[in-house]
């Protein structure tokens, strides 16, 4: 008889699924089920599962009603975990006081992923090209985790170090971008080689981020001269973006493509980027 499971797949061993309705809830769950995972909309987790990963236990995050909700505060827009990527380019007050955000999310992946994805297991699957961490980290943006002694508050760019945020049990509840945040200049086109996006919190001070260049993504701030304001002249531009690429770890090889690639590539298109010649994720996205 013919298996139907290919080879490179696995059964997905039996778990007991876990549906809190509270974070307090879904914390505790995962804090007393030693070989346990939250699940959003389960799309990288139930892949591990069919890869080989096993866990006896599941908690699904889909139950919890905070999770799924985008506010404002004075400060900041909050994105709960729960939130569905297709949310991210149709929000309303996302699309009102950060259209920038909106349109370089607008993209991810296609409808079905964008249906049944969340913003926290983007997030929490911690892959080297996914779209929502690098704007994050140039955004300025700061992550909010529940934990058995209580919330816990980092910058997002916290997720890019090699500390595990599993291992700790902790839940991802939210995301908050500074409600002046920018990122004006953002380009996807050469994925899956790598994503490069410039922005600041509000104050003006520029940031870029790069993903799938690493293991992770990077960001570091440009250093621009006193007084200049993006874009800059395309001299100029090509020696901040090559500055700034010195600085990085060395890019590595993945999917196929060299890091020696990526390491031309990533600077030219960061220069264009702050020359202000390549199209931005708003003006392509309109
Ligand atoms: C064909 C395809 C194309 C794609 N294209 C893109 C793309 O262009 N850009 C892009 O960015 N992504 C892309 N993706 C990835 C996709 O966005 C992710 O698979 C999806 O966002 C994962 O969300 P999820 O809710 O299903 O995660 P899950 O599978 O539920 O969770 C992923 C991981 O995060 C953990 N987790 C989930 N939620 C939480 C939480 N709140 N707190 C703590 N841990 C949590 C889980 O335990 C698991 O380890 C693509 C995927 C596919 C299959």
């Amino acid at each position: 008889m013919i298996d139907p499971v290919p080879r490179s797949r696995k059964r997905i061993s039996p778990f007991r699924l876990h549906r809190p309705e509270t974070i307090d809830a879904a914390v505790a769950a995962r804090a007393a089920l030693p070989n346990s995972a939250y699940m959003g909309g389960g799309i990288d987790l139930l892949n591990g599962m069919k890869a080989g990963t096993e866990w006896t236990d599941i908690v699904l995050l889909r139950d919890i009603a905070s999770l799924r909700t985008i506010t404002r505060s004075d400060s900041h827009i909050r994105i709960g975990s729960g939130v569905g990527l297709d949310a991210l380019g149709r929000n309303d007050v996302l699309l009102d006081l950060l259209p920038d955000i909106a349109a370089a999310w607008a993209p991810i992946a296609n409808v079905r992923i964008r249906h049944q994805g969340t913003v926290g297991g983007n997030l929490m699957a911690r892959k080297a090209h996914y779209d929502i961490l690098p704007v994050l980290m140039a955004a300025g943006a700061t992550v909010v985790f529940a934990t058995v002694d209580g919330p816990l508050e980092l910058p997002a760019a916290w997720l890019s170090s090699s500390t595990k945020p599993a291992a700790f049990g902790a839940l991802l509840t939210e995301v908050r971008i500074p409600v002046h945040a920018r990122i004006p200049f953002h380009d996807r086109s050469h994925l899956p080689g790598f994503l490069v996006t410039v922005g600041h919190c509000g104050d003006g001070a520029w940031r870029a981020a790069v993903a799938g260049a690493h293991d992770l993504p990077r960001v570091a701030s440009l250093d621009l001269p006193v007084g200049i304001d993006l874009p800059i002249h395309s001299t100029l531009a090509r020696r901040v973006a090559e500055d700034w690429c010195s600085g990085l770890p060395i890019m590595c090889e993945r999917a196929g493509i060299s890091g020696t690639w990526r390491r031309r590539a990533v600077p030219a298109v960061l220069a264009r980027l702050l020359a202000g010649i390549a199209v931005s994720a708003r003006s392509r996205a309109a």
